[in-house]
């Protein structure tokens, strides 16, 4: 049975700090039932940033032949981490992370998943400054996931939080942010079945909690949306970075269950059941 999963990890195939055997032997050394790779798809709007087109043949080998090397010991899945506007072809991974690093203003394809400094030139250059504004435009985005293509998992839902506790670039507790972020909850569910809850902006340094943040748990939650644990792993070392939290922040939110990949699918396990696998 799977109870200890991570599926949203990156290897040195795009760019993450180790390769797809390094990660798969962190993942059975700390005790893990299952790894998935996520690889971040290409995206001719921002070659530096995904795998290359000619790439993607090789990611899915290298993860195919751990997967079978492994078979034994770990069970290994390969997924990728769909930028909304990437052209991938979405048929031969086993699950989609879908995320939205890019948002397309005017024809021009502007990342906003940077430092605090790049995001307020994206505010000030593009949104006149207004990073409510911003906010807005992040969400509406997000809501076009379901237009894409089957897609799995929402990734990082408030990817936009990444700096808050640091900078102010809006005000994310009021009234107008909230309604921006559940209207794209409503436009979601139903159509994605499962979020996560992510993790990886803790192990950067970004952030003291996961995303997304406890208020918008609780309208998933509400809206009938499933969630399941990642670390949107980087780097080996941060593999079940607060997973624990993350267990106790799903249930303060209402959640009893997250959701783990197997051979039939996406299946509701008991949080209690993945804490009692986080003990051995
Ligand atoms: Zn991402
Ligand atoms: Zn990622």
């Amino acid at each position: 049975m799977i109870a200890l999963q991570n599926l949203h990890t990156h290897s040195i195939r795009c760019d993450g700090k180790d390769s797809i055997e390094d990660m798969t032997l962190h993942a059975i050394e700390l005790g893990f039932d299952s790894v998935g790779f996520s690889g971040h798809s290409p995206m001719f709007y921002a070659p530096i940033h995904g795998m290359k087109p000619e790439e993607v043949e090789d990611y899915l080998l290298d993860v195919r032949s751990i997967q079978k090397k492994y078979a034994d010991k770990i069970k290994v899945f390969c997924g990728i981490e769909l930028d909304l506007y990437s052209k991938l072809d979405l048929t031969p991974y086993d699950y989609v992370i879908g995320s939205v690093h890019y948002l397309k203003i005017d024809g021009e394809y502007v990342g906003f998943d940077r430092n605090a400094q790049t995001v307020k030139s994206v505010i000030d250059r593009y949104f006149g400054g207004d990073g409510m504004a911003y906010a807005r435009a992040y969400y509406e985005t997000l809501a076009t996931l379901p237009q894409r293509g089957k897609i799995d998992v929402v990734g990082h839902f408030d990817l936009i939080t990444k700096h808050v506790e640091n900078v102010c670039f809006f005000d994310w507790n009021s009234a107008e942010y909230l309604r921006y972020a559940t209207e794209a909850i409503d436009a979601l569910v139903g159509q994605i079945p499962l979020f996560e809850i992510n993790t990886g902006a803790i192990a950067r340094g970004y952030r003291k909690t996961p995303y997304p943040t406890a208020d918008l748990l609780r309208e998933i939650k509400r809206r009938g949306g499933g969630i399941l644990i990642s670390s949107d792993c980087h780097d080996k070392h941060f593999l079940a970075q607060s997973f624990q939290e993350s267990i106790e922040i799903a249930r303060a939110c209402g959640f009893e269950e997250t959701h783990v990949l197997t051979e039939n699918g996406f299946e509701p396990i008991p949080l209690d059941k993945m804490k009692e696998r986080m003990k051995i």
